[in-house]
């Protein structure tokens, strides 16, 4: 299995000795159509997912709290989560990455959104229970081996407010195998992979979609809406 190759170490090794730039978090794509398109294209998503599950949607008019899963330099939370959201918390462990962080949101005007910034990896991280509306994963969860992914995503259910949704946005392989990536030490998991892992965590899918006009070159990215079962 590709995700055994995994090393944590040498993943925060290559990401702290990465720019903290949206070049940096974004693999040298940070001056291409490749933020806006994804920024559009997520918010388009929501939108979608907030007429198919109307739960969702009204669930939380009093404390829209989202959670920015490996959020780098508060990129997603910058342009997408606080458009959507009252306060965000990120979860970055790369320390440059952090201290980015809130430099960011205050030049964008946007220091009120800020919670707290958990330098933490998700690995050992347990987020506060039913703290969250939001928990957005994004270009992160490869990071993770299989096991370590499904008992993250677990320990997420317990911290989604009612009707909470976890979103996933993340690169697929275009075969039926994952792939690991010695660059960074992080495993290209296939669409099948992460509905095996979706299911062994104990959510269903939402809501399903295929990120359209990314620039040549790029893997494919899905985004999924994820609903705990069990709850
Ligand atoms: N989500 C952000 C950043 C993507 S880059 C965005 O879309 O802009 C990948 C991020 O995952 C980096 O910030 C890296 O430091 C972080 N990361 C790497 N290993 C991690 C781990 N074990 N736990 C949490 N985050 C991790």
């Amino acid at each position: 299995m590709a995700d055994t190759e995994i090393n944590y170490d040498d993943a925060i090794d290559y990401w702290t000795s990465t720019p903290a730039t949206i070049d940096g978090v974004l693999g040298g794509f940070g001056h291409t159509s490749l933020p806006k398109t994804d920024v559009k294209g997520s918010l388009s998503f929501y939108n979608r997912v907030r007429s198919k599950y109307p739960e969702f949607d009204q669930s939380s008019n009093i404390n829209k709290r989202a959670l920015d899963v490996g959020a780098g330099i508060g990129r997603v939370t910058k342009d997408l989560l606080s458009k959507i959201c009252d306060k965000i918390d990120l979860l970055e462990p790369v320390i440059p990455f952090a201290h980015q962080i809130p430099v960011e949101l205050e030049r964008a005007n946007l220091s009120n959104k800020l919670g707290q910034i958990y330098k933490i990896p998700m690995q050992d991280f347990t987020p506060n229970e039913g703290a969250y509306w939001i928990i957005w994963c994004q270009w992160c969860l490869g990071q993770l081996k299989d096991d370590h992914l499904v008992t993250f995503l677990i320990r997420c259910k317990s911290a989604l407010q009612k009707d909470g949704l976890v979103f996933v946005k993340e690169n697929n392989t275009s075969t039926l195998n994952d792939d690991f990536d010695e660059v960074d030490s992080s495993v290209t998991r296939s669409d099948a992979s992460f509905r095996d892992i979706f299911i062994r965590a104990g959510y269903e899918i939402l809501h399903v979609e295929l990120q359209r006009g990314l620039p040549s070159g790029l893997l494919p990215v899905r985004t999924y809406a994820l609903r705990p079962i069990d709850r």
